[in-house]
């Protein structure tokens, strides 16, 4: 009998023994294609000889020394080559083990800094409603995902959550996408207005959606404008790229292609891609400069925070991802994908948008597509999808969420960056029979 403590307890699922490129294998021989990175995770694929003899060399050196005492030679150049690649004055990398530790650390140091530079008054966060931030409590009350919140609400930090820049849900018919973003923007001002500028952290968002609805690209000066607002009131801007960053979307950071610059950013999953949980906050100069100069010592830590073998594993996966132009095929085979998906699913009856950005793609799928009503929650869709995939020997990531009161269902697929043109073909085979086995007749 098994001790272990699935996710699922009414469904063990198999026991996975090897990885090859973008396949799983299970004790059964069985192959499965990884669509969705597992949740968008394995950017470089599995069994990446480079990061495994990277990983080997390091633990063979040194495998650990706490951060209390050292840091070591694996984190000050993952840092560095982090910083050497991150936009705007982003200066300054806190590592840590995955990626709702790196939002606690961000909306942690958010608060520090503040109290740092003599504004204690400060105490609230602002997010969006269609959010997923991590399941620690802090990153938990930050995001806006109800399933996920609902039982723990009573242990949650006020939060305050506007709307999120949802266009195929959120945009008026006839409304532009300067007039969608204006009305946004002004949303989060009144919102701002309403808590007292001066008692504001932070606005916290994922440039580009993930786990709440599936790769929801904003409009197209959406954050510019939110930009503007923060910098107007002296608030922080905390860009989540744990899902859609680490060249997800075609650029190592999504934020990238929205011209804007964070203050504080939070990566993970793709950082490792993998190879060992990792996760990286990074700020600007100026607010570490408020910290060292102040008390010199930012209230928080993680034993395993900095983990030598970790940093090893994601500076060998972020040499291949910028050196070894993983980014680049990301953002071409990312086209091919999204073309691809348009043409076998931009017709289908039931899904009402093929949405996405890079290697970073979404369906949502509805019942109706002229009036967009999705499908009844009874039908357990996503379930469906993801157990009718899982068994052609796809792994891909379905989902169902309420967001405004309205429901929705979504695909998520994350491949490998290594994918060919033949693998996309499997993936959309794959996915075209898993929906038709899926979705009611
Ligand atoms: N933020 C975002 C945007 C995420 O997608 C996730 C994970 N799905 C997290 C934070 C939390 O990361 P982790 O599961 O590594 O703690």
């Amino acid at each position: 009998m098994s001790h272990i403590f699935p996710r699922h307890t009414k469904a063990l699922p198999p026991v996975a023994v090897a990885g090859e490129g973008c396949y799983l294998i299970d004790a059964e021989g069985r192959r499965y294609f990884d669509g969705s990175g597992g949740a968008a995770v394995s950017c470089l694929g599995h069994g990446d000889t480079d990061v495994i003899a990277a990983i080997k060399a390091q633990v063979e050196r040194l495998a650990f020394a706490h951060t209390g005492f050292f840091t070591s030679e694996p984190a000050e150049a993952l840092a560095d080559k982090l910083i050497a690649h991150a936009p705007g004055d982003l200066d300054r990398v806190y590592l840590v083990s995955g990626g709702s530790e790196a939002m606690e650390a961000a909306l942690k140091l958010a608060r520090q800094y503040f109290l740092e530079i003599g504004e204690p008054q400060r105490r609230h966060f602002i997010a969006r409603r269609q959010s997923y931030h991590g399941n620690t409590l802090g990153a938990l009350a930050t995001g806006g995902n109800e399933w996920r919140r609902a039982q723990f609400a009573p242990m949650l930090i006020d939060v305050a959550h506007v709307s999120p820049c949802y266009p195929y849900r959120g945009k008026e018919p006839g409304e532009s996408d300067a007039a969608y973003a204006d009305r946004l923007a002004a949303e989060l001002e009144a919102e701002i207005e309403r808590l007292g500028p001066e008692t504001v952290i932070a606005f916290v968002a994922e440039p580009v959606v993930g786990a709440t609805a599936g790769a929801v690209v904003p409009v197209p000066g959406y954050f510019r404008r939110i930009r503007e607002i923060c910098n107007r009131h002296g608030i922080l801007l905390i860009l989540d790229e744990v899902m859609c960053g680490m060249g997800r979307t075609g650029t190592l950071f999504a934020c990238e292609q929205e011209g804007v610059t964070p203050d504080i950013t939070a990566v993970a999953k793709g950082l490792g891609g993998g190879y060992q949980p990792i996760g990286a906050m990074l700020c600007t100069r100026a607010i570490y400069e408020a910290i060292a100069a102040g008390s010199g010592f930012f209230q928080h830590g993680h034993t395993y925070m900095g983990h030598p073998v970790a940093a090893a594993a994601g500076l060998a996966v972020l040499t291949k991802l910028t050196d070894g132009g993983l980014v680049a095929r990301a953002a071409e085979m990312g086209a091919r994908f999204g073309a691809a998906l348009e043409e076998a699913f931009g017709e289908h009856p039931h899904v009402g948008e093929v949405r996405g950005r890079g290697l970073f793609r979404a369906l949502e799928l509805v019942a109706d597509r002229e009036t967009k009503a999705p499908f009844e929650p009874g039908l357990g869709l996503a379930a469906r999808i993801k157990r009718e995939a899982f068994a052609r020997g796809l792994i891909c990531y379905p989902m169902s969420g309420t967001i405004d009161g309205r429901r929705g269902d979504h695909v998520l697929l994350a491949p490998p960056f290594i994918i060919t043109e033949e693998q996309i073909g499997e993936v959309i085979g794959k996915l075209a029979d898993a929906l038709e086995a899926s979705l009611p007749h």
